[in-house]
């Protein structure tokens, strides 16, 4: 069953619990006082009417009441025998007050309106008055006996009735419009609530709507149109959208990676290919250039496993593989991979300074491998009698590392892109067998996973300078 669908029946339903309750009790309370203004004025009239008979010898007469009320009288005397009467219920069945008094408990006016309890406000019931009603043929009538005393001594009984005819008829019609109108409004609630639910659920469907598509056309860059609302379903779909977005981008990332590797690894594997294929053919080659091609193949062979264990290091990033912390001394990682990168110098002056003992909470080998690429650059871009200096030093209540030297430096167009995997800056170097283009994206990532921030800052001709902030072990100096 559709949520749309549950919610409309779950409206209506509790709308058909509410709805004949509001109703048999607005019906109960307006028949009530209907029906108790008629026992009212019964009171009344017989009050009047057994005053009036004790002071005068006229009899009993019909009464007419307030907004063409009728209330006829009848008299009995203390034996039950019909005494006087009022005109036009000649033909009414009498009654024996003896048993009437002594049942008072006639039916009720119908089954809703003994819902509420009479309610007969400033006038009281005489101990002794007894309302009931009386059924002829035609219809209804509303009767209330009282005793006649004169001192303690009962001098006769009077009746006074009123026609319940036309209040019944009212009341039926009355029960039959709510009757309608509650059929009525049910429908209505069920349909609007059905409406209200599809209206509701509409940003919903256009959600399943567009994951559909992608997982059918696997275009990622759809999006959900925005409902106007900032609601939770607004929210949800902005959510939806932002979620695209970062799938989208890190497909991309991942497209672009894939075939960026393809295009790298290709490289030296037709590099090796050429060569091989060379050897193969002119077997006669000269002995100088066959080193040199063997020479080749070994450089292309070196890149392409630099290429393979750079690529590892990426996807194990990728994958979140944890890194193996605890607290090291950085100033013992940082003189080893010194004195590593300057057996590769190659003409290039090497200071270690400023140079302060520090320690952090790290993974030795990552903390090696980013001096590593850090260090490797600097000597990749720099050249002989160039100057490569490496420092270690507390700032800010950090570490920081500084790698500075005065190579050839990177272009301000490329600097924004050193960072991104396989970027390379220049292609007149791109082809430098050393370089991957990997390098400082492993070393931005080792950094994030410290916790700490990688900066570079270049100059044309004038050199790069590479800033690693990591933080201090448990904050300690
Ligand atoms: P690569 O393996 O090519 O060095 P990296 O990711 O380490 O890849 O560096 C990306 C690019 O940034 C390099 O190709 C190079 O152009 C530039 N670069 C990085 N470090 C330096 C540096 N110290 N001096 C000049 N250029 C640098």
């Amino acid at each position: 069953m559709s949520i749309r669908l549950r919610l409309a029946l779950s409206y209506g339903t509790l709308f058909a619990l509410i709805l004949p309750l509001v109703t048999v009790l607005s019906y109960a309370l307006h028949a009530r006082g209907q029906y108790d203004d008629l026992d009212r004025a019964l009171l009344v009239s017989a009050g009047h009417a057994i005053a009036e008979a004790s002071d005068s010898v006229t009899g009993p007469h019909l009464i007419q009441g307030k907004e063409g009320l009728e209330i006829a009288l009848r008299f009995y005397t203390t034996t039950g025998t019909l005494q006087e009467l009022s005109l036009g219920t000649e033909t009414l069945p009498t009654m024996n007050p003896y048993n009437v008094l002594r049942n008072p408990s006639g039916p009720a006016f119908d089954a809703f309106t003994s819902l509420i309890p009479p309610m007969m406000g400033y006038v009281s019931v005489p101990p002794r008055g007894v309302f009931y009603l009386l059924s002829t043929p035609t219809q209804r009538w509303r009767v209330y006996v009282q005793p006649i005393y004169f001192g303690v001594r009962t001098t006769g009984y009077i009746e006074a009735l009123t026609p319940l005819g036309h209040i019944d008829t009212s009341m039926q019609t009355f029960r039959l419009l709510l009757g309608v109108l509650g059929f009525c409004s049910l429908v209505a609630a069920l349909g609007g609530s059905w409406a209200i639910a599809g209206n509701a659920l509409r940003p919903i469907a256009r959600m399943i709507q567009t994951a559909q598509t992608i997982a059918l056309s696997r275009d990622l860059s759809q999006r959900i149109d925005m409902p106007a609302q900032k609601d939770e379903l607004g929210r949800l779909a902005a959510t939806f959208n932002e979620m695209l977005a970062s799938i989208e981008g890190a497909y991309r990332t991942q497209q672009r990676f894939v075939s960026d590797a393809s295009h790298e690894l290709r490289a030296p594997l037709t590099a090796i290919q050429g060569n091989l294929e060379l050897l193969r053919r002119y077997q006669a080659m000269p002995a100088g250039e066959r080193e040199e091609a063997f020479e080749e193949m070994e450089r292309e062979a070196d890149r392409l496993s630099r290429l393979v264990a750079d690529m590892l290091a990426l996807a194990r990033a990728d994958a979140g593989v944890p890194l193996k912390r605890h607290t090291i001394d950085l100033d013992v990682i940082v003189l080893d991979s010194f004195r590593s990168a300057r057996q590769l110098a190659h003409g290039q002056t090497m200071q270690l300074e400023p140079f302060e003992p520090a320690q952090t909470d790290g993974d030795e080998d990552r903390l090696k491998q980013l001096l590593l690429i850090l260090l490797d650059n600097a000597l990749k871009y720099t050249p002989e009698q160039g100057h490569i200096m490496l420092g270690l030093h507390h700032k800010d209540g950090h570490i920081e590392i500084v790698v500075h030297d005065t190579g050839m430096g990177i272009a301000p167009e490329d600097l924004p892109h050193v960072f991104e995997r396989f970027y390379r800056a220049d292609p007149g170097r791109s082809r430098d067998p050393g370089g991957t283009g990997l390098g400082l994206p492993i070393a931005q990532w080792i950094v994030e996973q410290h916790g700490g921030a990688i900066s570079l800052k270049s100059q044309q001709e004038q050199g790069t300078c590479v800033t690693v902030s990591l933080p201090l072990s448990g904050g300690r100096l």
